[in-house]
């Protein structure tokens, strides 16, 4: 079926009188008629829930939607982005390991590996996404054991050639992990280029209201750990938490990976998805199709707007034509990019912050992705510590601004920012 229709269906098919909407599992526990039927759920002998913890039907059911709207054999929901990137990549790497990861990927997932998970003593080397094939190379390690990248980098905008991330990963034995929260499966399949893991922040495009925080980390199947077992212990040899199953000989490639994620990670640091979240989630992917084409349309037609006004200085949108990423977004996103945009105004910041004030429909927050038009001034805003310099050197000058262009009528947000910048 196509993404619109696995959009609606995929995940749950409710039986003969049972509810059509998805149900929300309100319960951290489920009864067993004997001792022996639960204790197979603990060996991993048997499939089902005894706390939610670790698996919830209601979070079970968005997470297979995501895995059939990806093309993937299994996925999980986490409370956040920062818990599917962090889960994803700790998942296979430890102390004494090292990752690769694309130099332009989200502050936050940056911040993660370049802080938080070094302390760890996980190793991480920065590559600029459209460095040279010798930089590409000279970045692997022995213990390299995996490469991270953004299909659209939040918020440089940078389309990811997956292709050639994919093709380095695995000449080097380790999985592609790809972010594609910013283009969501409906504009790119990250897998279908050979991406092996995929993670979304869930907040943004699929949730897609600003009701719900959440993550999603889905499993293509395809990477053969067994053929590279002395790179991941931890999926190739026996877990004795778990009486001594190994992960990629019981559930396979198809499995392993999501199993061992939910049943060391998720037991052990406990970053669940609420029930209630995973259903308010499954009603914004519902519509998700049908969202994302408006928010690209909008978002191109903003863009040429912006293009020919003469307070603008510059305009950054992978689907503009002339855009530095214009033909690599033809081939990864041939339907579209995001709705997000950044443009500078001419006057610098004194000139942003004129701009800004004179926004009526467009809401100042610190979010985007979502239904409502929202603007940032970093410079003044999330960035406000920085110098001039600073910003410049950062990649956020002073005159940036960042527009999520939402779904209303595109006429009225044209309105609105052309009124505002005619106040500069
Ligand atoms: C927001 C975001 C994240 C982090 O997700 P949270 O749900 O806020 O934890 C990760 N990656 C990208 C691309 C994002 O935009």
């Amino acid at each position: 079926m196509e993404r619109e229709t696995l959009s609606i269906h995929a995940g749950y098919a409710p039986k003969n009188g049972e509810s059509r909407l998805l149900p929300i599992v309100q319960s951290t526990t489920f009864k067993y008629d004997t001792s022996e039927d639960m204790g197979k759920l603990f060996d991993l002998e048997a499939s089902g829930y005894f706390y939610s913890r670790l698996q919830n039907p209601t979070c079970d059911n968005v997470a297979a939607k995501i895995a059939a709207l990806e093309g993937g054999t299994a996925a999980m929901l986490t409370g956040s982005g920062q818990a599917a990137s962090f889960f994803s990549t700790f998942n296979i790497a430890g102390c004494g390991d090292h990752i690769v990861a694309s130099s332009t990927i989200y502050g936050g997932t940056f911040n993660l590996f370049n802080v938080t998970m070094r302390k760890m003593g996980i190793d991480f080397t920065f590559v600029d996404p459209d460095c040279s094939d010798e930089e590409l190379e000279a970045a692997f390690k022995p213990n390299t054991k995996a490469v991270f990248g953004e299909t659209i980098a939040n918020p440089a905008l940078i389309v990811f050639d997956i292709e050639r991330f994919a093709n380095a990963a695995h000449k080097h034995g380790v999985p592609l992990i790809v972010d594609n929260t910013f283009a969501t499966p409906i504009n790119c399949r990250p897998f279908e280029w050979g991406a092996d893991i995929v993670v979304h922040s869930t907040t943004k495009y699929m949730d897609g209201h600003d009701a719900t925080v959440g993550g999603c980390i889905v499993d293509s199947g395809k990477f053969d750990w067994m053929a590279h077992a002395d790179k991941f212990p931890g999926l190739t040899t026996p877990d004795e938490s778990y009486h001594g199953i190994t992960y990629a000989e019981r559930f396979g490639k198809e499995g392993a990976f999501i199993t061992k994620c939910t049943a060391q990670l998720m037991r052990d640091l406990g970053s669940v998805q609420a029930p209630m979240n995973a259903y308010i989630l499954n009603l914004g992917l519902e519509s998700l199709p049908l969202r994302i084409e408006r928010h690209c349309r909008n978002a191109e037609k903003v863009a040429e707007f912006l293009n020919s006004n003469d307070k603008v200085s510059w305009v950054n949108y992978p689907g503009l034509p002339g855009n530095k990423y214009y033909e690599r977004a033809k081939k990864y996103l041939p339907n579209g990019s995001c709705g997000v945009i950044s443009f500078g105004v001419k006057g610098g910041r004194a000139a942003a912050e004129v701009f800004m004030k004179n926004l009526k429909l467009g809401m100042i927050a610190t979010h985007v992705a979502d239904a409502h038009t929202c603007v940032l001034h970093p410079a003044s805003s999330t960035h406000r510590q920085l110098t001039d310099e600073e910003l410049v050197a950062a990649g956020v000058g002073p005159d940036l601004i960042r527009l999520s262009v939402g779904i209303e009528n595109v006429e009225d947000i044209i309105a609105d920012v052309k009124q505002a910048l005619e106040q500069i």
